[in-house]
């Protein structure tokens, strides 16, 4: 592409056989392509022979072309009018540099980009985007330029490099990069050039270092695909777009993923790794797993093969659930697999629950934590008895109370619940996960009573006396207040109580804004108690925590001591465990385990213990991951 004698000399869409698009091209297998959406590009002549020459590269090449036959980018005005231009994506790389937000459409959707050493575009497009603070993922040309604000070792470099290009998370370096791309965290979501677009690029304008890539969506809704979508729903945020005249048949997002130590761990399990299968020990009737409902994945599988979909998002969105249904019937029609049976989570309001079980064929339920730990059994082939730990936000539980802090004993069977995290109210419902100031409110009324304003004056005052009365009001008639064991919302309660968040505008900010801060050099930890019925008691903690903001004390070494004593509590119920069952084996699943202190801490307590801790390294830890879990207990009665 970068050879001026060749004939694909800066052709955006050179591909072979081992590169190119697949997955978002597909119309209907066989993978031909008539059944693409390359069907309305006739071979040249010198295309065609290269297709057609069994020795050569491009030999079945499905979306081989050219600029004589192939498709052609085209760059656009705000409005969708044609700018003339010999070169579009030149005179991209020249818009981004003069700090404009170009629509980019992509391999499985669109991207908003923009300079990212710009301060006043970033923040425009956080603006336009209405995505106030969820860090922006960042492109670089290579890992040299990466390196100049990020820290990338050896593993990272290996992940950024592969063939599926993940966005990869790593610790940021310094402050070359606007502030707003990842506001308050200390790392960033990188990754390097995988289309020909994108390299070209990079390649036409040397100085441009860095390219705030992110998805082409209006806050959480999927990522729009199409041209018509996109000037309508891309409109007022993006000053331009570069098209093509190559339909995207399927959305795909970018994927996810980290490294610690040797270990890649993946967040989001997309571009570059779907659909590729997995495979079982045992067959399987033809299956269809739904999943949850956040970071929605499905999974169908049939025989001893498995196919996870896609990420779809949050099916809350009206958007996002079209796709998921959409996307079941094409993986139904491309695989050829016709489900006999339904596999659901057994919440009874999720939307991935009811479409499963208004299909007609047998449903079988699974409990929301048991799945995530199945998932990580099913990926380290454990059949025996494990000690599940299962951290999460919420997920529906066998008493219909919410969970999210379970410790288990189990197998893919069945589960007994042993342990759980402390019971907290949830003032408001579904608001106090939105809200963390409301049940950091309630841990402070049920510890310290009417006295609780002169127990964490700061907290009232950044609060407000009037929100936090409404709380005790609340919480005092007991309405709209329903319980939950969830771990993610202890930690966002902590999170407010040291008064580092009060609010969580995406998932997980508020834990990761304490993770942050947190001095993970830090060995201490506070005392903990776990009471008859197995529910673990932070109190003594939470008391020491309230004093501690209130006496100016170090934030970032109370925030690792709060780590370190949940780590230290999950420790003493595997102990207690190990004790009456002998079990070593511990499998660590949910998406609190996506904090890295934690992990680490737990991972390290564990082994020193004489335990064997358990991930899952092939898909996702956090709800991503549900489907595969869902499989792997169907598996179990079949
Ligand atoms: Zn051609
Ligand atoms: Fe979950």
């Amino acid at each position: 592409m970068l050879n001026p004698n060749d004939r694909r000399y800066r052709y955006p869409f050179i591909n072979c056989t081992d590169c190119g698009p697949r997955y978002t091209l597909i119309r209907k297998t066989p993978y031909d392509r008539p059944q693409t959406s390359m069907a309305m590009f006739k071979m040249c002549n010198e295309c065609q022979a290269e297709y057609e020459n069994p020795k050569g590269r491009r030999f079945h090449a499905q979306p081989n072309a050219c600029h004589a036959c192939g498709p052609r980018p085209e760059l656009l005005d705000g409005k969708g009018k044609k700018i003339e231009t010999d070169n579009p994506i030149a005179e991209t790389a020249r818009l981004l540099r003069k700090g404009k937000i170009i629509a980019i459409k992509g391999l499985g959707g669109y991207h908003l980009a923009c300079d990212a050493t710009d301060e006043t575009v970033v923040s425009a497009l956080r603006e336009r985007k209405k995505r106030k603070e969820k860090p922006f993922a960042v492109m670089s040309k290579d890992i040299e330029a990466i390196r100049k604000y990020a820290e990338a070792g050896e593993q990272d470099e290996k992940l950024l490099k592969s063939r599926e290009k993940p966005i990869v998370l790593l610790k940021k370096k310094n402050e070359l990069l606007s502030k707003s791309v990842a506001l308050g965290f200390n790392e960033y979501g990188v990754f390097l050039p995988y289309t020909p677009i994108h390299h070209l690029l990079f390649a036409d304008d040397p100085i441009l270092s860095a390219l705030v890539m992110t998805s082409g969506n209006v806050s959480d809704e999927p990522i729009v695909f199409d041209e018509s979508e996109a000037l309508r729903r891309l409109g007022g945020i993006a000053d331009n777009f570069l098209v093509n005249n190559r339909p995207i048949v399927w959305r795909c997002d970018d994927s996810v993923a980290r490294t610690v130590g040797e270990r890649i761990f993946i967040t989001r399990r997309s571009r570059g790794f779907v659909p590729a299968p997995v495979f079982l020990r045992r067959k399987l009737p033809p299956m269809l797993a739904c999943g949850g409902d956040l970071k929605s994945v499905f999974a169908l599988a049939k025989g001893k093969t498995v196919f996870p979909g896609p990420h779809i998002g949050d099916l809350e969105h009206a958007e996002a659930f079209n796709s998921f249904r959409e996307s079941v019937d094409h993986f139904k029609s491309i695989f050829e697999i016709k489900p006999e049976v339904a596999v659901v989570d057994k919440h009874p309001g999720y939307f991935s629950s009811n479409y499963g079980r208004s299909l007609g064929i047998p449903v079988t339920e699974v409990q929301h934590h048991h799945a995530h730990v199945a998932s990580v059994m099913l990926e380290n082939r454990l059949e025996e008895k494990v000690i599940g730990l299962a951290l999460d936000g919420a997920g529906y539980g066998d008493d219909g109370t919410v969970w999210g802090g379970e410790i288990f004993v189990c197998d893919m069977k069945g589960f007994e619940r042993r342990f759980f995290f402390p019971l907290l109210k949830l003032p408001g419902g579904d608001m106090a996960a939105k809200e963390p100031w409301r049940v950091a409110t309630y841990i402070l009324w049920q510890m310290f009573g009417e006295r609780f304003k002169d127990a964490h004056p700061l907290f009232v005052e950044e609060i407000g006396e009037s929100r936090v009365n409404n709380i005790v009001s609340i919480l005092k008639a007991d309405i709209n207040s329903p319980v939950t064991s969830s771990a993610g919302r202890l930690f966002d309660a902590v999170a407010s109580l040291l008064l580092i968040s009060h609010k969580n505008s995406f998932e997980g900010q508020s834990p990761m804004l304490l993770e942050s801060i947190a001095d993970s050099t830090v060995e201490d930890s506070f005392e903990f108690d776990i009471s008859g019925e197995g529910e673990i008691d932070f109190t003594k903690m939470l008391g020491k925590l309230v004093k501690s903001a209130n006496d100016a004390g170090s934030i970032p070494n109370v925030s690792a001591m709060f780590h370190n004593t949940v780590a230290s509590s999950l420790l003493e119920c595997c102990k207690r465990l190990k004790r009456e069952t002998g079990i070593k084996d511990v499998c660590l699943s949910g998406g609190t385990f996506q904090n890295l202190i934690l992990l680490k801490y737990l991972s390290k307590l564990l082994e020193s213990n004489g335990f064997r801790p358990h991930f899952s390294r092939q898909f996702p830890i956090n709800d991503g991951g549900l489907a595969i879990g869902q499989i792997a207990v169907a598996t179990s009665s079949f």
